[in-house]
């Protein structure tokens, strides 16, 4: 018997469906997209054009809108990275981005300041969102970039990216959401947004690890202002040259299309199981981590006071698997920056967890961590 799998915000286990879709694509269907001589690049164009187009539908974007990419950490990069030459040549170094996001955008904005920008980091409020009106003040007619996630992987809290955009949208800046968590599930919010770069990643909604992709969008037509981080093969418009790796943009695809069919059962299936889950947390001291009103449904980063959560995480490990922290970071621990940035003390860290859920989880036993937790304390 292997633990429940309670950490997809880290990764989510693969949809039969997924792979089903995938597995000509790495035994029959064996073409190069980018082979126009024969009949097997050309299949192997149509299955990548198919699942552009299914990314794009859930995004109400265009399909050439869509740059496949290795995953939102690549996207990141591309979108950061790629704007510091557009930064230089328009005089336009200053950018805006919030002390909560991935380190695939923290990490680029450290190379962005060495590059000369002056790079202004929004603080989140002890809820763990971003305010409105952080980014208002901050705004200058110089700012090139603003650059806020949407879901945070650690607390699951929902940023206020609509307003954002609307804030943006009459401005020349352009807006940079890392929508790792929340492409595939907050469909209604990310079809509507007014931004011009969307990260967006597969193995996040149960697709394959190793793709995703970066929504830019063309301002009435315009060319982008990217320079693409790589050279040599033209592929993705210039912007992300190399082999695309068609069966695994077919699983990103197929997970796009089942989530825009699927998002609002699994939504409220994530609901239900929240609900019960902070009613069963209720049996032992604990404290919620981000405003729960604004978290995602298949989130919950809770504290324990006293409880040191590798000990705890030790305790439940032969019937529960969950971290705490964000999977990057959990190699070389340190203390989460996101608990950081909100406010929370070190022991309130130090004590912290991360229980994410999703498609193919029906009841998170509860008992064995309120029993850990009960022992641990003693
Ligand atoms: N951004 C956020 C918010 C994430 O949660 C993750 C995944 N941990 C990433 C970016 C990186 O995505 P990928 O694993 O596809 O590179």
């Amino acid at each position: 018997m292997r633990p429940l799998y309670l950490d997809y915000n880290a990764t989510a286990p693969m949809d039969l469906r997924v792979f089903e879709a995938m597995r000509p694509y790495f035994l029959e269907e064996v073409g190069n997209a980018g082979s126009r001589t024969h009949v097997y690049g050309q299949r192997a164009k149509d299955a990548v054009d198919q699942a552009r187009k299914q990314i794009a539908d859930l995004l109400g974007a265009r399909s050439d809108e869509i740059i496949f990419t290795s995953g939102a950490t690549e996207s990141n990069n591309l979108a950061l990275l790629g704007l510091v030459q557009y930064g230089i040549t328009s005089g336009r170094k200053h950018v805006l981005t919030s002390s909560i996001e991935h380190k695939s955008v923290l990490e680029p904005m450290d190379r962005m300041k060495e590059a000369g920008f002056t790079v202004e980091i929004l603080p989140v409020t002890t809820g763990g969102f971003v305010e409105l009106s952080a980014v208002r003040e901050r705004l200058r007619s110089d700012t090139m970039l603003v650059s806020v996630m949407h879901g945070n992987n650690e607390t699951g809290v929902l940023q206020p990216v609509q307003e954002i955009g609307e804030l943006l949208a009459d401005t020349k800046t352009l807006f940079h959401v890392d929508a790792a968590q929340t492409f595939g599930k907050e469909v209604e919010v990310l079809r509507k947004l007014n931004c011009d770069f969307i990260s967006i990643s597969a193995h996040k909604i149960c697709g394959p690890k190793g793709v995703g992709a970066l929504y830019a969008r063309r301002r009435g037509g315009q060319r982008r202002p990217l320079t693409p981080l790589f050279v040599g093969g033209g592929q993705e418009m210039g912007l992300r040259p190399g082999t695309l790796p068609v069966p695994l943009i077919v699983g990103l695809g197929m997970a796009a299309e089942i989530g825009g069919r699927e998002f609002r059962e699994r939504r409220k299936a994530a609901t239900k199981l929240r609900k019960k889950f902070l009613l069963d947390l209720t049996a032992v001291e604990h404290v919620i981590n981000g405003d729960s009103a604004k978290a995602q449904p298949h989130t919950v980063n809770v504290s324990f006071p006293g409880v040191d959560s590798e000990a705890l995480m030790m305790a439940v490990r032969s019937e529960l698997a969950f971290s705490n922290g964000a999977a990057c970071t959990s190699a070389n621990y340190s203390l989460s920056h996101v608990l950081k940035a909100m406010g929370l003390k070190d022991d309130m860290i130090t004590s912290a967890v991360r229980i994410s859920w999703g498609p193919g989880v029906v009841e998170i036993p509860a008992e064995p961590l309120l029993n850990a937790v009960r022992s641990l304390r003693l």
